[in-house]
Formats: structure tokens, C-alpha cells, sequence
């Protein structure tokens, strides 16, 4: 739950997707919708005041399922938790037809920075040690596997492969083809 994430589910009060139901790690619904982390949180006020205006109409309306630890959403994809940068974060694992992608989300913000050093930060962690182990762990771990990666933060088409290098990581976009 950050506004450039989930911005966009809700205009002037009203549901733009109101037959969706939309999932969240049950962390980030209990810290961003409590507005007694606001006063305690060195973030900034807004970020809680915008989960209020875009998350919590869903919750009211009933279209809002939480989830706590790995949980299939729908057949083919998979929630896995990865807490650090917010007490919810979580990556989604898609399969289809032998094939699979991992959606990260802010696993990364600034490839050029934190692929030679995962553990810089940035100012929007809740959790900023929390968040550069989450992101070492998950490099380490996708250049293992080698599957594909699609990431929110880095230039398009965020879509592409984690290789190691020497003692860091790069990335290796795809080629971005027109398949009309
Ligand atoms: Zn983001």
C-alpha cells in the first residue's frame, strides 16, 4: 500500500473497480490503515492519509481479502510475503503454461544504485535494514532461479533477468518486441 501503487483504485470517494476485489498482506492493511502508526511513524502523514482515501473503501465495501504468509490468490498466482520496505510488501509469482514471471513491486527503486549496492535505501522504507536484506535475499535468490522478473521502478519495460557480477548484481532487460 503506497499511493503509486494503489492510487488509482479509488476517485473523488468512489470504487474504479468496484467489482474487483483487491488483495493485501494483512501487515500493510493493519500499519497503514491505523492512524495511530501516522503519529508514531517517521513517514510521511500523507502516505497513511492516502491508504485511508484509496484502500479503505474497499475494506468497507467488503472487496478487500488480507493475507498473512504464502497464499495461492487464484490459480496460477501466488502471494509470497516479502516484508521490508513496507510490513506488507509482498511479490506475486504468475504461472501459466509452463512459464512464470515474479511481479516485485519496491523490491527496487534505482537500478543504476541498488543493483551494485543493494543495501542503499530509500527515505519511503518503513523498514530501511529490513528492506536491503529483503532486497539482497530476493537478488540473490531470482538470479538462482532465473526467472523472469517484472519490476515497478526501473525503465521500461521493467521486464528482464537478474545476473550476479563479481560481488553485485545487473540487470538484463528484455528486448522489447512488438507482437502484433
Ligand atoms: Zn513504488
Amino acid at each position: 500500500i503506497h499511493s503509486d501503487h494503489s492510487g488509482g483504485l479509488v476517485e473523488n470517494g468512489r470504487l474504479m473497480f468496484p467489482t474487483a476485489t483487491v488483495y493485501v498482506g494483512k501487515p500493510d492493511v493493519d500499519f497503514w490503515l491505523d492512524p495511530a502508526n501516522a503519529e508514531r511513524s517517521h513517514l510521511d502523514r500523507r502516505y497513511f492519509d492516502e491508504a485511508v482515501k484509496t484502500v479503505k473503501p474497499y475494506l468497507d465495501a467488503g472487496k478487500l481479502k488480507s493475507f498473512s504468509g504464502e497464499t495461492t490468490i487464484l490459480p496460477g498466482i501466488v502471494a509470497r510475503p516479502t516484508p521490508g520496505h513496507t510490513p506488507g510488501h509482498t511479490l506475486y509469482v504468475v504461472e501459466s503454461g509452463g512459464e512464470s514471471i515474479e511481479f516485485w513491486g519496491d523490491i527496487i527503486h534505482f537500478g543504476s544504485i541498488q543493483f551494485p549496492n543493494p543495501k542503499i535505501t530509500v527515505v519511503y522504507d518503513v523498514n530501511a535494514n529490513a528492506a536491503a536484506e529483503q532486497r539482497a535475499k530476493q537478488f540473490a535468490r531470482a538470479e538462482k532461479s532465473r526467472r523472469l522478473v517484472a519490476t515497478a521502478h526501473l525503465p521500461f519495460p521493467g521486464v528482464g533477468h537478474i545476473r550476479a557480477e563479481d560481488l553485485s548484481y545487473a540487470w538484463v532487460p528484455v528486448d522489447y518486441r512488438w507482437r502484433g
